[in-house]
């Protein structure tokens, strides 16, 4: 795979390209932008036919092992690849070991070895094992195995044993790598762990220069352990990370951010040059019942929320689409009544209609990014969205989950997002 800079604008943001993928020639992906999540090898609440008619481009597709790893039957019987064998073939895909979404024990790591956590229980990982796994799953893109789970106030000492761990586990990812011709078709990722501890997150970084001739981009981790930290956390603390990781690596390497973050940190991210995003956003937003819409027209003053609680009473009998306008296959044939109604009688068609506006939407602003940073544009754009997601100050989605409050915010009224079930 081949990464090249088509355009870079006032700050750090740039448009660039994916392309030269072994496996999908002719595949090219514009950035930034956000690959699409999937489960068990399949984009979550999607069929492949649902996805074709969705999206007419090639995705990117994030496949957590997590959730994927008891494919490898399977895929090794057939041997061409996950995303063959989950019939998504034309599609990239980015394997990781697990998503930084999914809420899962802390620690349980050993000297060599990482936890898988899976649906049927823990699995123990080695560097080894993994690629190993990566052979058979034959992805596009790797991501090293690390040990990535701490968050920014994690003890030093955990910190400590997280870096050394990485370090150790990349350097068996990249000799598997350099010795395996089926490994080599894929490209294989670092990953920048220890954010919480300025001179063990430097480590990191040096480490990642000492095998920077087989690598073709970074992720950065060591900022969660787990998604609901990720409210807590003030932009111009992930600023200055952002900053620190990005002048301390080459600047032709692929940026990658993990995590349940809303489009202001993203965008954010954006700025300072990151390029790819793992799609968990719009999945938690369907997962509770959520629809976005973003004004994307900076010339328009916006006083509504970008985030519909479609469960909500107010919509039983509103027979407007999610979003007037959007040319997404949900909004062209649904009224957010019927939305409300499949919701709350749990109709499995309620998570695909969600997931197809989503996902729309959720590209559509990464469409209108790239449109910005190649007019110059890029910081009203920004700014613009920021506004729109200071109006919702109680986030992520993940607050909307627990008990059930009645205090719901409205399209046009400031929020105050309680917990509840859906
Ligand atoms: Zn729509």
């Amino acid at each position: 795979m081949r990464f090249s800079i088509k355009q870079t604008g006032c700050g750090g943001e740039r448009i660039g390209y994916l392309t030269g993928f072994i496996r999908s020639p002719g595949a090219e992906i514009e950035t930034p932008t956000a690959a699409l999540f999937t489960q068990g090898g399949s984009v979550v609440n999607l069929t492949a036919e649902v996805l074709s008619k969705v999206f007419s481009n090639t995705k990117l597709l994030w496949l957590p092992l997590s959730n994927s790893i008891n494919l490898e039957t399977g895929v090794k019987a057939q041997n061409d690849g996950v995303a063959k064998f989950a019939g998504l073939q034309g599609h990239v895909t980015c394997a990781t070991l697990h998503s930084l979404s999914e809420d899962t024990p802390s620690g349980h790591f050993e000297l060599d070895r990482a936890p898988l956590w899976t649906k049927n229980g823990k699995r123990m990982v080695s560097a080894d094992r993994y690629m190993d796994v990566m052979e058979i799953f034959k992805p596009d893109i790797i991501l090293a195995i690390a040990d990535g789970r701490t968050s920014l106030n994690e003890g030093s000492k955990r910190i400590s044993k997280a870096v050394c761990r990485s370090n150790s586990m990349l350097k068996t990812c990249v000799n598997r790598y350099m010795s395996s011709k089926e490994l080599q078709k894929s490209s294989l990722i670092g990953v920048v762990v220890g954010a919480g501890n300025p001179k063990k997150c430097d480590e990191s970084l040096r480490n990642i220069l000492t095998h920077v001739d087989n690598l073709t981009g970074i992720s950065l981790q060591g900022i969660l352990d787990g998604p609901e930290e990720s409210r807590d956390i003030d932009s111009e603390t992930l600023k200055k990370l952002f900053e620190k990781v990005g002048e301390a690596l080459p600047k032709d390497f692929v940026y990658i951010l993990e995590g349940n973050w809303n489009p202001s940190i993203i965008l954010t991210a954006v700025e300072h040059g990151w390029d790819l995003f793992d799609g968990s956003y719009p999945l938690k937003l369907t997962n509770t019942g959520v629809a976005m819409k973003l004004n994307f027209d900076v010339t328009k003053e916006n006083d509504t929320l970008y985030l519909l609680d479609m469960v909500d009473e107010r919509y039983k009998a509103d027979l407007k689409p999610i979003l007037e306008g959007c040319e997404c296959l949900a909004c062209k044939k649904h009224t957010r009544a019927y939305i409300r109604h499949l919701l709350n009688t749990r109709e499995m068609l309620a998570s695909v209609l969600l997931s197809i506006h989503n996902l729309h939407h959720f590209d559509q602003m990464f469409y209108h990014a790239r449109q910005h940073i190649a007019s110059n544009t890029f910081a009203v754009f920004k700014q613009h969205i920021t506004k729109q997601c200071e109006m919702v100050k109680d986030f992520p989605p993940n607050r909307y989950k627990g008990s059930n409050g009645t205090n719901i915010p409205t399209e046009n009224q400031a929020p105050n997002i309680k917990r509840r079930n859906l």
